[in-house]
């Protein structure tokens, strides 16, 4: 069969009935598995064979639509999670521990900068950020010798800056470590990073994946491409014997494919388990078959509200990196031709407090500590998600004290360009 486009994998992949099988995804709800006999049962804690014994580590339903997702992205294996962070932090610990350094971009998720910046250093691992759109030289000044991947969004959430993918791509392979792209915002259907070079890609399927603000989720693909045993030294955990699992060496085990997410699995999983759980996988699945459908309306939203924005004397700033004019513009050209996401981010000539009056006046646009729902929400970054951050720290991400971030759903944009033009009257 030729590859199929996306909209066709986003309806009909990872899971093929066969004959008198239900067609829609079944929920294996089970925490665990019968067999016949211990031998058996043996040979699947060994990694011998592969089959499910218990659902901390694997489950038939998680993995159908994780196998989706792959094929989404592009990449030769996934595994689901139970929320986006649980997927940064499982995939960032997979291959980096105690003693070990992150460079990681600085305009990312304000709360997987504080999982490299305070969680992760109280592991004994330490981060360098650096903007997105450093110099060459400063971002070639962030690698040391035990620098174990790099890190970055494709579009940052809430700065919206876009990652030049194939730029960080080629840092990381010229040092030998793989680039771990956070591909939530614009999804596989607007972005695919691994066909720029991106090893491993997350998502937090709380979002648009989703995208009806009904379940947390997360999800791991692994391109599988990097080749850690060319890199043996430097990912020991994945290319010498894993004492915690009779003696596995993962990479030789489950070659270039594999070895990512099995180790993730059978090591992470086993060990810290925050795995998705069976009906939230059901429920994923069936908002990814609109995947596909939803993505462009939301793009056209936000390009609607940018563009009103951007012409409002009230108005200092637009970000959307879909908007002619934005610094991100052309990189966005490049990586989405076809459209970024729905979410708007601006600032107010009125400063912070006209950001709070603004707030306060919207009807339609509500406000939740969420993005990327059929619903148009709305969110003052420095008054919420952000509020832990100083000014600089603020500045160093790309937030300033009057940023909102306006996430538009799937309504009329007329009713939400009449709900904002409201709101900015009484501004
Ligand atoms: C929301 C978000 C996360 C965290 O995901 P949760 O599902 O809330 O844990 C990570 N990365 C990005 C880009 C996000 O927007």
């Amino acid at each position: 069969m030729t590859e199929q486009r996306m909209d066709t994998i986003c309806v009909q992949g990872g899971y093929h009935p066969g004959d008198a099988e239900p067609r829609q995804v079944p929920i294996y709800q089970s925490t665990t598995w019968k067999y016949d006999t211990s031998e058996h049962m043996g040979r699947l804690f060994d990694l011998e064979e592969s089959g499910y014994f218990y659902s901390r580590l694997q489950n038939p339903t998680c993995d159908l639509v994780a196998a989706k997702i792959a094929e989404m992205e592009g990449g030769s294996a996934a595994m689901l999670t139970s929320s986006g962070m649980a997927a940064n932090f499982l995939a960032i610990f997979n291959i980096a521990e105690a003693g070990d350094h992150v460079v990681a971009s600085s305009a990312i998720y304000g709360g997987t900068y504080n999982l490299l910046s305070h969680t992760m250093k109280r592991m004994g691992l330490t981060c360098t950020f650096v903007a997105p759109d450093c110099s060459d030289e400063e971002l070639e000044a962030a690698f040391r010798p035990n620098t174990k991947l790099v890190f970055g969004e494709t579009i940052a959430n809430p700065a919206l800056a876009v990652l030049d993918i194939e730029r960080f791509a080629a840092a990381a392979h010229e040092h030998g470590v793989p680039l771990m792209v956070d591909n939530t915002f614009p999804t596989p259907v607007m972005c695919r990073p691994i066909e720029w070079g991106a090893d491993i890609v997350t998502h937090s399927t709380t979002k648009y994946m989703d995208g009806h603000a009904a379940y947390l989720g997360g999800v791991i693909v692994d391109a599988g491409k990097f080749d850690w045993m060319a890199h043996a030294d430097t990912f020991p955990g994945l290319t010498t014997p894993d004492e915690s699992y009779h003696g596995v060496t993962y990479a030789e085990k489950f070659g270039l494919e594999g070895a990512f997410i099995t180790k993730a699995t059978a090591q992470l999983m086993r060990d810290l388990g925050p795995m998705q759980n069976p009906q939230a996988a059901f429920f994923l699945n069936s908002s990814l078959e609109s995947l596909h459908v939803r993505m462009p309306r939301h793009c056209e939203n936000g390009l609607a509200v940018a563009t009103y924005l951007n012409n409002h004397p009230k108005i200092r700033f637009v970000s959307y990196p879909g908007l002619e004019g934005d610094p991100y513009y052309e990189t966005a050209k490049k990586y989405m031709p076809n459209g970024t996401c729905g979410v708007v981010s601006f600032g107010f000539e009125g400063g912070r407090a006209a950001a709070e009056t603004f707030m306060k006046n919207l009807s339609l646009c509500q406000i939740a500590t969420h993005v990327a729902d059929a619903r148009t929400c709305c969110l003052h970054p420095a008054n919420a998600t952000h509020r832990q951050m100083n000014d600089a720290e603020l500045e160093a991400c790309g937030i300033s004290p009057d940023m909102v971030r306006l996430s538009c759903g799937l309504e009329s944009s007329q009713d939400l360009i009449a709900d904002i033009e409201h709101a900015l009257s009484l501004v």
